[in-house]
């Protein structure tokens, strides 16, 4: 099992640290000719228009959507909107995934929070099924799911951030969360993910 991590700009090492820290192989993918071999590919949080802008000044954006069509392709935060197919601004994205997203939706990085998710399917990598704790940095949100894509969680209903708002969203082998769990200690999300992998 070998995992690539877009390397072009973002919190790239983080995902990496935890991937390695499952015994997985991984590298950093910055041209067309990384993606070789690889069995899925994780695009971190940072910053979607640089990106997306990166990604086509490195000619990635036609191989990206090739590999996507029969690899695991897992983006976080910035990497959820560039898997999206509209994010309501003129950017670059894959476009793969069914779903719309708004932008930086919960305010400004001052605004950023941590909140405890229900995750179900997190269940088949840990059936004790304890709540996750979720770190949101200007963060989108997942505003519409289309068919084939699915609901994978969505901010409790108390939520002063907006309960009911959706959060992650799957597609297939394609994952798509708001949030960063590269940037705490659990590793189910990854380990979710792996299993799309295989
Ligand atoms: N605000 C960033 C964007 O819109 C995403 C932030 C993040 O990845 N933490 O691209």
């Amino acid at each position: 099992m070998k995992i690539g991590v877009l390397a072009l700009q973002g919190d790239f090492a983080e995902h990496q640290t935890t991937l390695q820290n499952l015994g997985i192989e991984t590298i950093q993918v910055r041209l067309p000719g990384d993606l070789d071999g690889l069995n899925g590919l994780i695009i971190p949080g940072g910053e979607s228009t640089t990106i997306g802008k990166l990604a086509v000044a490195y000619t990635l954006i036609d191989p990206l959507r090739e590999f996507a069509k029969n690899h695991a392709i897992w983006g976080t935060c910035a990497g959820a909107i560039f898997l999206s197919k509209d994010a309501h601004r003129k950017q670059p994205l894959l476009e793969v995934m069914d779903i719309i997203v708004e932008r930086n939706a919960f305010g400004r990085q001052v605004d950023s929070f941590e909140i405890d998710l229900d995750i179900p399917v997190l269940k088949t990598v840990d059936p004790e099924g304890k709540p996750y704790h979720a770190v949101f940095i200007r963060a989108p949100l997942i505003q519409e799911v289309h068919p084939p894509a699915e609901i994978l969680s969505r901010l409790p209903e108390s939520s002063l951030k907006g309960g009911g708002r959706i959060v992650a969203a799957r597609q297939g082998h394609l994952l798509a969360t708001s949030f960063h769990p590269e940037l705490t200690d659990d590793d189910r999300f990854h380990r979710y993910f792996l299993e799309l992998a295989k």
